[in-house]
């Protein structure tokens, strides 16, 4: 694993799960169903929780969705799904927790937008109001500001005060404070208002790459709550998933954030899964933390002879990703295995040897024969048309053998 100094911070527990300081950094999602549609939210939430998302979170906007929260842990409860529920609320989180105790006390954190909480009042009442809720349930909060919904009074005040300096600072240098100011001012809210800080994580989402990792920086520096990171509209596919990587990467690595989402938006019909899996990718490329069996594959070129190096590729990488939630209970480590599919003789037994578990494929006018590696030596050679099910074997009795006794070992040690 990776030596990063993680920042020091209070550690928070959400529905069991802890976070913060050393605890692993948890991935989080959030589902796109309308939450009153019962079944339809508990299928997504499920499907989440199975692709290893710790923490999920629904919209929590009217009173119907708010009506469905409890019949929603309960189902997913009932199903075995464990993953805690968070409520994201807007305008009227205020109203909906207290005319829906039930909803108060299922879900495992309320998210507080402090932009529209308090929307149209002069005092902090609506804000206040969801803070009672909390501790009265004894639930944490996330204090999460949003560069697309950030105090609209704070901001116009600093920017006025911005404006009499002597030598204003730019306009966007304004906003990320005033960002940073909006969580820490509410932070110190809800303390006031009975709020332990182990029960306060905090948030500032933007949708810009630099300005994400200049705003988490200020808040970093500036508190020791938990923090929450993630690109706020992220966009779609690949857009969505670099801009991510490139932001959570560079906080990640300077020890900064405790919980993360990544917020792709899906093609129609698509994947919601995928944020959760990208999230755990960032983690494992990173060195923080390890879910599944990573596979190495070179990008191939004008080497190799056909898309038989792809598929292997591909399909190698779906049976890893299908198996692991049957392995990780079975076989301790598993998720730190490290297979090379290559696509000649180049750099193919090179980097096979530098896996777990290595085939280096042949490319053009090469003998077809394809050797495969074992912890750095040569294990045999793969011809003909099964070479994709004889190494899948190899895989399989490697993990039998490798991991399996790994696991009995602690058992003894325990
Ligand atoms: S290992 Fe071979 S096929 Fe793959 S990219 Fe390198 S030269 Fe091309």
């Amino acid at each position: 694993m990776a030596n990063i100094q993680r920042r020091k911070t209070v550690t928070a527990s959400i529905g069991g799960v802890r976070v913060g300081s050393d605890a692993p950094i948890v991935v989080q999602s959030m589902t796109n169903t309308d939450t009153a549609d019962i079944p339809s939210t508990v299928k997504q939430v499920a499907a989440l929780a199975r692709a290893g998302s710790e923490l999920v979170r629904v919209t929590v906007n009217n009173e119907e969705a708010a009506a469905a929260v409890a019949p929603i842990v309960e189902e997913l409860a009932a199903q075995g799904v464990r993953v805690p529920i968070i409520g994201d609320f807007h305008y009227n989180g205020h109203i909906l927790l207290k005319k829906f105790p039930a909803c108060a006390k299922a879900l495992a954190k309320y998210r507080i937008n402090p932009g529209n909480v308090g929307i149209g009042r002069k005092d902090d009442s609506n804000f206040r109001t969801m803070i009672d809720v909390a501790v009265e349930n004894q639930k944490p909060v996330r204090i999460g500001v949003n560069w697309g919904s950030l105090d609209q009074v704070l901001l116009t005040k600093m920017m006025d005060e911005n404006s009499r300096r002597a030598e204003p600072k730019e306009a966007r240098d304004v906003m990320m404070e005033a960002m940073v100011v909006s969580a820490l001012n509410s932070a110190e809210l809800a303390e006031k208002y009975g709020m332990r800080p182990e029960q306060i994580i905090l948030s500032a989402k933007v949708s810009g790459v630099q300005d994400l990792i200049d705003v988490y920086r200020a808040l970093a520096a500036r508190c020791n709550y938990p923090l929450h990171l993630g690109l706020t509209e992220a966009g779609m596919g690949a857009k969505g998933i670099v801009a991510s990587s490139a932001a959570l990467g560079v906080v990640l690595q300077e020890g900064i954030g405790d919980t993360i989402r990544v917020s792709l938006t899906p093609a129609p019909g698509g994947d919601r899964t995928e944020e959760v899996r990208v999230g755990q990718q960032i983690l494992q490329s990173l060195g923080i933390r390890s879910f599944t069996p990573q596979v190495t594959a070179c990008p191939g070129c004008g080497r190799t002879t056909s898309t038989f190096f792809q598929e292997m590729a591909e399909q190698i990488q779906s049976y890893l990703r299908e198996q692991m939630p049957l392995w990780k209970d079975r076989y301790a480590g598993v998720e730190e295995m490290k297979v090379a599919v290559m696509g000649c003789i180049v750099n193919g037994p090179g980097e096979s040897k530098h896996a777990n578990l290595g085939i280096s494929l042949p490319g053009t006018f090469e003998e077809p024969k394809a050797p495969v590696y074992v912890d750095g030596r040569l294990f045999t050679t793969l011809k003909g048309d099964k070479i994709v099910a004889e190494f899948r074997q190899i895989l399989d009795e490697y993990v039998e053998s490798h991991y399996a006794a790994k696991e009995k070992e602690e058992a003894v040690a325990r």
